[in-house]
This record gives C-alpha cells, structure tokens and sequence, in this order.
C-alpha cells in the first residue's frame, strides 16, 4: 500500500457479549477497539473544513453500534463488520485496519490480552459481460443491476455494447458484450461468488464449454493482483488475446496496466492481430452507467 494520511481512533472502550464461551454471551465482558482509517487529508488540511475529513465521534458511534450490537462468535467477526461499515460510511477512506481487543478473555493462563487486526480496502475491479442468447441487451442489463444492487459493489463505469462473431469452435449466435468497471469491498473469491450468484439467476447453465450462455461474467483485473488458485486466475488468462474483451476495456479503461503482462489495455489492444468481428452495437453516451439501456 503507498505511503497516505491516516487518521486514528485507538482505545474505543465498549461492553459486549461477543464470545465462544457461554459465559461471555451471558456476561459480557470489555472490548477495546484501535481504527486506522487511509485518507487523504490535504483538503481538509487546507480549508479547515469539518466536513471534507472524516469525524472521529461518526467512527466512535459506527464501531459502538457493532460492539454493542447482536454479538458474535469471533472479534474476527466483530471486526470485518466494522471496517466494511467504516467503509461504506466514508467514502474519502480507501483502506482501513481495525483492531479488536479482549482485554480479559475468560481463559487460565497468564497473559496481557487477546486481540485480531484486520486491514480492507475498497478494490477497483474490471469485469467483461457477455450474452448470445434470447433477449441478450436484457441479460445484460439485469447482470449489470444485479451486479450494482450486491452489498458491498456499485458499478462505476460501463462501457458501450458491441456485438461480436462468437469465438472458439462451437457454432452458435452472435455475442453482446462489454466491459465494467466496480468498486468493491469483496475480496476476489468473494467477487467470484457474486457473479456466479448472477449467473445462475439468470439461468445461465454450463453444457458445452464455450458454448452458447444467456450471460458470462468474467473478473479480468482486480486491483493490480495476480492470482492463481484453483478456481481463479486474475488477470483473466486469455484477456490479451480476445478483442471482444479489449475493445470495451480500451474504451472505459485505456492506460490500465494489466498486471503480470505489465501493458496498458490500449497497447495490448494494438498489437493484436485481429480486431474484426468487434463492431459497436449500442453506444454509451455517458448518460449513467445505465442510460444504455433506457429509450
Ligand atoms: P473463459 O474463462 O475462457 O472465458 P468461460 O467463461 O466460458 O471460458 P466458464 O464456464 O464461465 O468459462 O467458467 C469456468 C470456470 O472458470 C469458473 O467456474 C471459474 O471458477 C473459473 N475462473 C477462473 N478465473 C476466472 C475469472 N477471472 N473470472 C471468472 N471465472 C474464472
Ligand atoms: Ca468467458
Ligand atoms: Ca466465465
């Protein structure tokens, strides 16, 4: 993470019944609460002004309400609730750590405390869409509002619609497809989830690989993170090779540097090969990620 302003709230005291033990649901016990919240204070620094920073008595109150809310197994827990309410709360914050500690957890031994400290930040992710079956401007539009109404995701750019002749060797209807960029507290296998979510609403059933899909919905860049499990690769592998992918991508996304290739979009779409059978089909004219689709 690059060197930014922070602003802190250490030593939040709060009563809680969060715990394993029974004894700790029932009695309760103290909790102490440290937030660092990422964000840059040069505004505020400048003008003075309450209302261009972050008020620590809002962190104070946000973190309260979780400590002294429904109680929960794991400070882990307790903790992830509130960095994402922290973030979604201060939109000026882009990362922040929370620490959670039990001062005196009922457990033998010696020793000062138990805690856990997490650190989240608000990820920028690029996603391509694509249809070529029934009503696809439709399956785009209900992926792309399924997408933006998921917790913790809001859609931020969206490319125009192309239309393209389908790829790979399975014969079958023209594609839609384009590109999106989102704003997301969800980690990448969590991103995953959510548009496998999508997909399956909307039908979206795997009989021949390639073949033809009422929606897709790819992750092609997270962040600047490479990453290669078993159910995952980021950047998407074949992302430098396939003009549909680009074409969208260079128009929302032109100087982003895909990571492990190390090139920006506009260039990888340059030294591609074959850029026909990517034609626009409906133009973004910039009315709102959604004005695509209203006329
Ligand atoms: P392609 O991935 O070549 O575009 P496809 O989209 O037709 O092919 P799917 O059947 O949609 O392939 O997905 C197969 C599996 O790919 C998914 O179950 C998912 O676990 C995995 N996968 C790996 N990396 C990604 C990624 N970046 N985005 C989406 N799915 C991915
Ligand atoms: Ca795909
Ligand atoms: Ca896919």
């Amino acid at each position: 993470m690059t060197e930014i302003d922070k602003i802190t709230v250490s030593r939040m005291q709060f009563y809680g019944y969060h715990g394993a033990l029974p004894e700790e649901n029932k009695l309760g016990q103290r909790f102490f609460v440290d937030v660092d919240l990422s964000v840059d204070l040069y505004r505020a620094a400048t003008s003075d002004q309450l209302d261009q920073t972050i008020n620590y008595a809002e962190v104070y109150r946000l973190a309260q309400k979780i400590v002294e809310g429904p109680s929960c197994v794991l400070i882990e827990t307790v903790a992830e609730r509130i960095a994402e309410s922290l973030l979604s709360a201060f939109q000026i914050a882009e990362s922040c750590r929370v620490k959670v500690v039990k001062p005196d957890p009922p457990i033998a031994g010696h020793y000062d405390s138990v805690s856990i400290e997490i650190i989240r930040k608000r990820s920028i992710a690029y996603l391509g869409l694509g249809s070529n079956m029934g009503d696809r401007a439709g399956f785009l539009q209900q992926a792309l509002r399924e997408l933006d109404n998921t917790k913790n995701v809001s859609v931020t750019r969206c490319s125009s619609i192309y239309e393209t002749d389908p790829y790979g060797p399975v014969r079958q209807n023209d594609f839609l497809n384009m590109a999106v960029q989102i704003e997301t507290l969800l980690p990448p296998a969590a991103l995953l989830e959510a548009t496998q979510r999508i997909e399956a609403d909307l039908q979206r059933t795997r009989e021949i690989h390639w073949g033809p899909r009422t929606i897709d919905l790819d992750i092609l860049v997270y962040n600047q993170d490479n990453i290669n499990v078993e159910k995952l690769s980021i950047p998407h592998p074949e992302i430098a090779r396939r003009a549909f992918v680009l074409k969208p991508l260079l128009e929302i996304a032109p100087h982003l540097v895909v990571p492990g290739i190390n090139r920006p979009v506009t260039e990888l779409w340059q030294n591609l090969n074959e850029e026909e059978g990517v034609r626009l089909w409906k133009r973004n004219d910039g009315a709102g990620e959604f004005g695509l689709f209203e006329n």
